[in-house]
């Protein structure tokens, strides 16, 4: 029996005329938690998540570090949900591409985006597209094996020096993984043409370096103290960017976690040694610097050669209580090969999606998605959740507290109006429409059979998976 008919066939064994269709665009944590909930909350309904990836969990597969394999652990909880026999994952399937959103809230009475946010924000100065240059996602991408850039290859063999761009816990995990020694990352999920390159890689000096100060450092102290406890690592702090105003002093007196962060940079910067020995791996924390231009090698082939920055100062931003960072119109030039961009992530709009560009999120009240042109009135039926909602903060549970205020509101309108007293084909329509494309659709039990194929592949070199990294062998499973 092929997908389609005995997914129908248990779309009637477990569904009854009466049920409430759901699709959840996305199975990142944003759209389990928001599965989870409504499953939960609404006897009758029944979910499919789509996602266009054919494997499920979004950036716990794909952005959590692989030397963090304890935060992957809610895939077991995200895995159960999965196996609810009134709710469905369709992988290998794109909203945008193999299916319109004006389909999909024709096929189902509700709709939740989840699909996060896949592309970068850019700084829109000069150099930025010279090789070597590559954004922190891009980067992640790579080394825990997305299809989409598993061919990335980053040059790490040319250079001594990277700089990432941005201080917060994505640019420390970019730094951890290019200072790290693999023979530790060995034992970890990551891809094995990471390992490779990295075991390879001639980097050596790492520069974080962020347009304000210490105390404004966008990272958590548990993040800080790994990197820190890098084996024989040597961390270089100026003591001048120590000194602080008493408006850094306000700052950290409204925030547990920058007064943390400072300490913890302080306590580095005193106990370091004063010069790297040979060979050494070096982190280097540099702050007030903004990027002016990235700078290209000297043979003009295209390749960054180095980041001119702009020294920055703080001054008061006027309601925020925080401060920002001003120009001085002095500059100073830093060499590197390779450029990581840690500057944020940005959500994609798809066809007929009220989207706020700005803020690169999907404009809403509580989840419910509002019109852009008839200001503030709540399209019918049309759900956000995640990054897509809230923009790309926050940890894994913070989707779960955001999925709880969607599913609310689902739950407060559906109150208000009976949804299943209108036809809505759901999971049969679905189906249809993709067998009708010809697309090939992952259920779950295709996903569980690539899992085990990763992991007796990853059994094979002591790693806990060897992930498949290309399209062609995702889709033969
Ligand atoms: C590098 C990195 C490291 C992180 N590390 C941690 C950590 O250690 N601990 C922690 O708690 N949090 C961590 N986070 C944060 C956490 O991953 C996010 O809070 C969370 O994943 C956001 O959930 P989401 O569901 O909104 O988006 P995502 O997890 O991105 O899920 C979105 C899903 O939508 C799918 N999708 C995209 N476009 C489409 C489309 N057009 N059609 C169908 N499907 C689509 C994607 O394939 C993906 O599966 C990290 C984030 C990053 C970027």
């Amino acid at each position: 029996m092929g997908v389609f008919r005995a997914m129908i066939a248990r779309t009637f064994s477990a569904a009854t005329s009466r049920s409430l269709r759901v699709c959840v665009v996305g199975s990142g944590p944003a759209g389990f938690y928001t599965a989870e909930k409504m499953l939960k909350a609404h006897e009758e309904a029944e979910v499919d998540i789509i996602d266009r990836l054919p494997t499920p969990f979004g950036l716990v597969r794909s952005g959590v570090a692989p030397d963090h394999p304890e935060t992957k652990i809610v895939i077991n909880q995200f895995s159960r949900v999965a196996h609810n026999e009134r709710c469905s994952f369709f992988g290998n399937v794109s909203l945008g591409s193999s299916v319109s959103l004006s389909e999909l809230r024709q096929i189902y009475h509700v709709v939740v985006l989840a699909y996060g946010a896949e592309s970068d924000r850019v700084l829109g100065i000069p150099g930025e597209d010279l090789s070597g240059v590559h954004s922190a996602r891009e980067f992640v991408w790579w080394y825990n094996g997305h299809p989409d850039l598993s061919q990335l290859a980053p040059d790490l063999k040319n250079t001594d020096t990277a700089i990432v761009l941005g201080q917060g816990n994505v640019a420390l995990d970019v730094a951890r993984i290019l200072l790290r020694p693999p023979a530790e990352l060995a034992t970890t999920d990551i891809a094995s043409h990471a390992l490779a390159a990295l075991k390879e890689s001639s980097i050596r000096k790492v520069y974080l370096v962020g347009r304000r100060g210490p105390v404004q450092a966008a990272c958590t102290a548990k993040e800080l103290r790994e990197i820190l406890a890098i084996k024989d690592l040597y961390v270089n702090i100026k003591q001048d960017d120590l000194q602080i105003t008493s408006a850094d002093e306000e700052e950290m007196k409204n925030s547990r976690i920058r007064r943390r962060v400072y300490d913890l940079l302080s306590k580095a910067s005193s106990s370091s040694q004063t010069h790297p020995s040979s060979g050494q791996p070096e982190l280097h924390f540099t702050f007030f610097r903004k990027p002016d231009k990235f700078l290209e090698s000297s043979d003009k082939s295209g390749h960054v050669a180095g980041v001119k920055f702009e020294k920055t100062t703080l001054k008061a931003s006027a309601g925020s209580g925080n401060q920002i960072a001003a120009g001085t119109g002095q500059y100073e030039d830093l060499k590197c090969g390779l450029v990581l961009k840690s500057i944020g992530y940005k959500s994609i709009p798809v066809d007929g999606l009220p989207f706020d560009h700005s803020k690169g999120v999907v404009p809403n009240i509580r989840g419910r998605v509002v019109s852009s042109s008839d200001v503030g009135q709540p399209v019918d039926g049309l759900y956000v959740c995640g990054w897509l909602k809230r923009g790309p903060t926050g940890i894994i549970a913070t989707n779960l507290y955001d999925a709880e205020e969607t599913v609310t509101s689902i739950s407060e309108d559906i109150k208000k109006k009976d949804l299943t007293s209108e036809f809505a084909s759901g999971r049969e329509g679905l189906l249809q429409l993709l067998e009708n494309r010809k697309i090939k659709v992952v259920t779950f039990n295709d996903w569980e059979k690539i899992d085990s194929e990763e992991k007796r592949l990853g059994s094979l070199m002591g790693k806990p998976r060897e992930k498949l990294t290309n399209w062609k062998d995702l889709l033969a499973k």
